[in-house]
């Protein structure tokens, strides 16, 4: 059984169907991408596994447990850690209580700060930024700080939509080490994004969403190489 399985999921906003029956899975440790154009339902992907949309029918599962009747709140508690598109930290918060809060819903209260150390340590700009008004950080940190706090929940996933948007190269390759790291740790990582190149370069497998279907799906190794892939998302 996948750690996340999605099956026939059609969301709509009203009238306007924005998923049309997708289907894809999540095995534990993997990283998967999910790359397609602008519109495609990428954010309405993770937003309707992370509990804020609703599904119309169709069903997600995490390790066996149905999602789409399960409230938001619930599904952080299960593990499954959001950072969303935009960043959407706490702008009047300290990078710390920023932190902080991102272990609100953990019971081992005890090894917090052993793991807000290794936040500092992944992240050395937040270390030096600790007592920073959050509001007052760079874009790019800010993304550090939106992934530190998604971190400290203890996560079996991370979903992450666009981690690189808006952020200059240097960023974006610090991002994507990171992505690794948190790989390397074990935790699995859903990862949306708009620079096909760069996810697919770390991903294990990825799934092509076109206008709110599955276009496409394999290898990310493969589809970097796919030449349907190079010419639409790839800009080659
Ligand atoms: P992007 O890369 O531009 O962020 P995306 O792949 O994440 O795009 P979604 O944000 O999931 O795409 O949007 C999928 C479709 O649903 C789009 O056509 C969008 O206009 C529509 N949509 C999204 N949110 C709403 C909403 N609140 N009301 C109506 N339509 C919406």
């Amino acid at each position: 059984m996948a750690m996340l399985e999605i099956k026939d999921l059609y969301v709509n906003y009203g009238m306007i169907a924005a998923l049309k029956g997708i289907s894809f899975e999540v095995n534990e440790g993997e990283v998967i991408a999910l790359i397609g154009a602008n519109g495609a339902g990428k954010t309405t992907t993770l937003h309707t596994i992370t509990g804020l949309l609703h599904a119309k029918s169709g069903s997600i599962t995490f390790n066996g447990v149905e999602l789409t009747k399960t409230p938001a709140h619930k599904i952080v508690e299960m593990g499954i850690a959001h950072v969303p598109e935009g960043r959407r930290i706490f702008q009047n918060l300290t990078v710390l209580d920023n932190l902080k809060l991102g272990a609100f819903t953990r019971k081992d209260k005890e090894n917090i700060s052993k793991d807000i150390e290794m936040v500092y340590e992944r992240f050395p700009r937040l270390a030096e930024r600790k007592t920073q008004i959050a509001g007052t950080l760079s874009g790019g940190e800010q993304q550090m700080l939106a992934m530190g706090r998604a971190l400290m929940s203890k996560p079996k996933i991370i979903v992450m939509d666009e981690p690189s948007m808006g952020l200059s190269p240097i960023f974006v390759s610090n991002i994507f080490d990171i992505i690794q790291t948190i790989r390397e740790t074990g935790t699995t990582v859903l990862l949306v994004e708009q620079n096909a190149k760069k996810a697919l370069s770390i991903a294990d497998r990825a799934y092509v969403l076109e206008t709110g279907k599955i276009s496409l799906s394999g290898k990310a190794s493969d589809l970097i190489n796919d030449a349907s892939v190079k010419k639409a998302y790839l800009g080659e």
